[in-house]
């Protein structure tokens, strides 16, 4: 007998651990997401920090431009366009009121200041570099010089189509913003969120993966001064949802919106600040005798990817249920990093099309509670350049990734064939 029973419990180990290969092998999600490669998310960021911080307006910005459309083309990502828009860049000195809203004064799409959360606890300073000397790196600085024109000029968006083979007619948009701030590279915000972007279209690009719904992956401009770029498409095209030109062709220019996922910053989640101490170990004062505190250096433990729909928008019911499944694609497939799901969705791109359709982003921190209380010190800095992020932020955004992918390979109906 014990010889049997030796034997049954080897099968009863080996059975089943089979049986979750042979699942993971059928399992066209797992595929697909076993296509990402930490490797290349990061070499498409690196690349995308040729262009500088590739502010709005410049050369280095439409230099970006093209090379990602370029990219977008060799993936074989369908339907490569722009979209054009005219944005008007305000004198320096303009009176603020008649400044375009912008980040800057933490005025774009909020509906209620922060996006309504409340931080209780240390907080490090925020703002924006607008110095081009404080970079201290001499090549970038070079890169960076060219400024702003003042005035009305045009501006283009980009973006690429996964056509669905049974209901091309819905879509769902994965998008994140190519324009920076800052004078750095604009690495994490949002070279991070371009990259997952790109890498996305490439999966679902390749030969032999096909999609029931639609899936277009858009680059948006002008974020940085207001979400004018993304602004401009929802204007632009929100009339023409799901209508077929020409009639009888079978093709849908605007895909009806079934839910938009904005990324953004997607590289830093190192937790709340800390008190600065000095070499004697005690706490740094500034200048009125208060703790100076800064984000500890090393991604924390909690890290997470966070999922946010706005709970006042006009779609709200339809984004929650949209942030929970990425939130269940996450559980099942994400590597390393959880998600969590939070209604405060504030200050992206993803604000204009809120009470259009379903609309969520994802960050590494919530940015009305988190990063608004500085808890990124690389935020629109000359520091959020590719060299300040270990390997363990960058596997934040793959992760990231990792989330957006398989919630919208499940929601769109994604099959392998290989
Ligand atoms: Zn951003």
């Amino acid at each position: 007998m014990k010889p049997v029973v030796v034997l049954s419990i080897a099968l009863a180990v080996a059975a089943p651990l089979a049986h979750a290969q042979q699942a993971a092998a059928a399992d066209p999600i797992a595929v697909l997401v076993g296509r990402l490669d930490l490797e290349k998310y990061k070499a498409t960021i690196k690349s995308l920090t040729r262009f500088g911080d590739r502010r709005q307006g410049t050369e280095r910005n439409r230099q970006a431009l093209d090379w990602i459309e370029a990219q977008l083309k060799s993936y074989g990502c369908g339907d490569t366009e722009r979209l054009q828009y005219q944005y008007t860049q305000p004198a320096p000195d303009a009176p603020a009121g008649k400044r375009a809203p912008g980040l800057a004064s933490g005025g774009a799409g909020g509906p209620a200041g922060q996006g309504g959360s409340t931080l209780f606890g240390q907080r490090a300073a925020t703002g924006v570099n607008t110095d081009p000397l404080r970079q201290p790196d001499a090549t970038l600085r070079a890169l960076n010089a060219e400024p702003t024109p003042v005035g009305a000029s045009p501006r283009e968006n980009v973006y690429c189509t996964k056509v669905g083979s049974t209901h091309p007619e819905e879509m769902y948009i994965v998008s994140a913003h190519m324009d920076g701030i800052g004078f750095g590279e604009a690495a994490d915000d949002d070279g991070s969120g371009t990259a997952l972007v790109m890498e996305l279209a490439r999966i679902f690009s390749a030969p032999g993966v096909r999609t029931e719904r639609s899936i277009r992956f858009a680059l948006w401009n002008n974020e940085e001064t207001g979400l004018n770029g993304a602004t401009a498409y929802a204007m632009q095209r929100k009339d023409m949802q799901g209508v077929e030109s020409p009639k009888g062709s079978g093709r849908y220019p605007e895909p009806k919106w079934l839910g938009l996922i904005q990324h953004d910053m997607m590289l830093w989640d190192h937790g709340m600040p800390v008190a600065q101490l000095d070499a004697a170990g005690k706490p740094v004062l500034d200048a009125k005798g208060q703790t100076v505190y800064v984000s500890p250096p090393e991604q924390r433990r909690e890290a997470d990817v966070n999922i946010e729909y706005q709970s006042v928008s006009r779609h709200a019911e339809g984004s929650a249920k949209l942030a929970w499944a990425l939130r269940a694609a996450n559980d099942k497939y994400a590597s390393r990093y959880p998600a969590a799901v939070g209604f405060h969705m504030t200050n992206t791109d993803s604000t204009p099309f809120m009470d259009l359709a379903p609309a969520i982003s994802l960050r590494e921190n919530e940015r009305g509670q988190q990063i608004g209380a500085g808890w990124n010190p690389n935020w629109h800095q000359p520091t959020d350049v590719y060299a300040t992020y270990s390997d363990l932020d960058f596997l934040l955004g793959l992760n990231a990734a990792q989330t957006t992918l398989a919630g919208v390979a499940r929601l769109a109906g994604a099959t392998v064939k290989r």
